[in-house]
């Protein structure tokens, strides 16, 4: 049987780190069978849900090369999802229910009170057909719940968190649908995963109890549950839920010049027993994929461990992959001179007004303008212009290490530190570096 998993966001805001965290690993996790993986937009909630945003998680995911095999809108499939109610209904699985938030609140709080668990009491059950009658004639609709069965064991073997067990009897029944007739997450959901096939439901541990829901749901609808798995939450580096975190986006990284791949690299391993690594190489994180390697503590995502990845990650980038991105005269010699300076590829262009120049030289003592103007008569351009420049200096001066090198890479690039000299000088060209030595010289 085909894997089939699903990412399914609701379009109410930006992907943050988190969804996307869950995207990529029901990716991985499809890839790795040979399997499908959709994107289902769940935006059953017209108010909140904006089409701006269906459009931003598109343009995320393929940044950051997640490409779904198919996609699939909850707005559009409202005839499903009122054919599955009515069944449900017929089946005695779903009731009118009347109280308001503020008399659900109270109810509550009372229950808190009395050190109980918050469970709806079902109140509702008792209501007759001549009261339902009442309340259609003082223009009051209900909104319905999920009858769960409480004498139904909910058991599933969680693909990270191993056996689980819950008691329906210390679950809420599920508000369903609104008074309204819009429709809550958690039907809509079921329905779905049924009808698109959805072999395994990778999400959030956040998501356990509505699993224990769900589960009566698929087996009310006679299908069988689909495999789950919850992984541990995503932490900031200080090991909590932070505002940060919920906002940080593909969006955001990217303007940083955080580098898909540095993005999909961290996230493919944090919470894992596998090391986090600059694989820039999505076949391999596919293949290494495996959720017994997933730990059950929260895994902590770490922006300077983003930035360390990212800078490793743009050491690896081949010149295809940024031509777009440099510079404009850039070519292959000059990016893969001046890429392992780089900690973000947007730093190019720095390194390259230092080859095209001008440059700003500091200003040298008398003995180092002598030197230099020594190396300005010495270079000769040849395979390896800079080695035999200051093979040539050392003979001559005696000089090494630092006293030799140093003042020549600032007077030929202004700075005391940067790329290799030796990719770098080809680059500046020998009339150029001849220029630069002269001028230093004075
Ligand atoms: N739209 C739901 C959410 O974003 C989907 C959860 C699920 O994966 O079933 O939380």
């Amino acid at each position: 049987m085909t894997v089939i998993t699903r990412f399914a966001p609701s379009p109410t805001g930006r992907l943050h780190v988190g969804n996307i965290r869950t995207a990529l690993h029901n990716w991985l996790l499809a890839k790795k069978q040979g399997g499908r993986f959709l994107l289902r937009i769940d935006d059953t909630d017209s108010e909140r849900s904006r089409e701006e945003y269906v459009d931003a998680i598109r343009e995320d995911l393929a940044w950051l090369g997640i490409e779904p095999d198919g996609e699939e809108r909850q707005s559009q499939r409202f005839t499903h999802y009122e054919a599955a109610f009515a069944r449900l209904a017929d089946a005695g699985r779903i009731y009118r229910c009347y109280e308001t938030a503020q008399e659900l609140d109270l109810k509550r709080k009372i229950l808190l009170g009395r050190g109980l668990p918050p469970i709806y009491d079902r109140s509702a059950l008792a209501l007759t057909e001549a009261d339902h009658a009442e309340k259609a004639a003082e223009g009051v609709a209900p909104h319905w719940r999920f009858k769960l069965d409480r004498e139904e064991p909910i058991t599933w073997e969680d693909g990270i968190r191993g056996p689980q067990q819950f008691d329906a009897a210390q679950l809420s029944d599920p508000v369903i649908r609104r008074a309204d007739g819009s429709w809550l997450y958690m039907l809509p959901s079921a329905v779905d995963d049924v009808e698109m096939g959805v072999t395994d439901v990778l999400r959030g541990e956040d998501h356990v109890s509505n699993t224990a829901v769900q589960i009566q749901m698929f087996t009310a609808l006679q299908a069988k549950p689909p495999r789950f798995a919850h992984e541990a939450l995503l932490v900031g580096s200080e090991g909590k839920l932070s505002k940060r975190l919920g906002a940080l986006g593909a969006h955001a990284l990217r303007e940083q010049g955080i580098e898909p791949e540095a993005l999909v690299a961290l996230l493919a391993r944090l919470g894992t027993s596998q090391p986090v690594e600059p694989v820039v190489d999505p076949t391999l994180l596919i293949a290494g994929f495996d959720l017994l390697t997933f730990g059950r503590a929260p895994a902590r995502f770490d922006e300077a461990e983003l930035e360390r990845l990212n800078a490793a990650v743009v050491h690896q980038l081949p010149f295809a992959k940024v031509k777009g991105r440099l510079p404009s005269g850039m070519d292959e010699a000059g990016w893969e001179a001046i890429r392992p300076n780089l900690a973000h590829v947007a730093e190019a262009a720095d390194w390259w007004e230092v080859v095209t120049g001008p440059i700003a030289q500091p200003d040298f003592d008398a003995e180092t303008q002598v030197y230099l103007g020594q190396a300005a008569q010495s270079l000769a351009w040849s395979e390896d212009p800079w080695r035999s420049l200051t093979g040539a200096l050392k003979e001559a001066t005696g000089r090494k290490g630092k006293a030799l090198f140093l003042p020549l890479r600032q007077a030929l690039t202004g700075r005391d530190h940067g790329p290799d000299m030796a990719a770098l000088l080809p680059l500046i060209g020998e009339s150029e570096a001849r220029a630069r030595l002269e001028r230093a010289a004075g």
